[in-house]
């Protein structure tokens, strides 16, 4: 069978210091991450979803297949979004003139989203999605959970499970998401909104 395999971080384990500690990454991809591999291949052996895209077992699947396999997709998407560290970092392109047309401004844009992030109660992933006409969705998805579930293309995550960030921020949640965007890539986001 085919067995899913931890994704490689496309930069070094140091290279989002001093928003996201090399230790953090250590723990939250190395650990974390590898654990929700491990899990989802032992689940999925003998199973239905064994051979399965990894995105049609979180469409298709619930209870511990769909914790690992969510798990799984969010941390792609998140960890693969993230370059170096920037003081001017802003959208570019389409996304750039979508976020402008659905909030106003950018900057209108980062405080809901912030919001959204910092209110979620318990564990979770605060999502930026795009609906099939191409409009901007934010959205609050507990636990495992990910907007392709309701038929959105995801673009833009901030974890807010207590391991994304208590090493390095402690209780200070949206200290921790407001330092999150000078380190996004909005090359990565604009090729997820554009890509078909
Ligand atoms: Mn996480």
């Amino acid at each position: 069978m085919k067995k899913f395999e931890l994704i490689t971080l496309p930069y070094e384990a140091n290279a989002l210091e001093p928003v996201i500690s090399e230790a953090t990454i250590g723990f939250h991809h190395g650990k974390h991450l590898q654990g929700y591999v491990n899990n989802l291949n032992a689940a999925i052996e003998g199973s239905e979803f064994e051979n399965m895209e990894l995105i049609d077992i979180v469409k298709k699947s619930a209870g511990g297949i769909l914790n690992n396999a969510g798990q799984i997709l969010n941390h792609n998407l998140y960890f693969t979004q993230f370059g170096k560290p920037a003081g001017d970092n802003k959208p570019i392109g389409h996304i750039a003139a979508a976020i402008d047309a659905k909030f106003g401004s950018f900057e209108v844009f980062q405080k809901e989203f912030v919001q959204a992030g910092a209110t979620l109660f318990g564990s979770g992933w605060v999502w930026l999605s795009a609906d099939t006409d191409g409009t901007l969705v934010i959205s609050q998805e507990n636990n495992a959970a990910n907007p392709v579930q309701k038929g959105l293309k995801p673009l833009l995550t901030f974890d807010v499970w207590e391991h994304a960030y208590y090493l390095d921020y402690q209780n200070r949640r949206a200290d921790h998401l407001n330092s999150l965007w000078q380190i996004i890539n909005w090359n990565v986001i604009e090729q997820r909104y554009t890509e078909k």
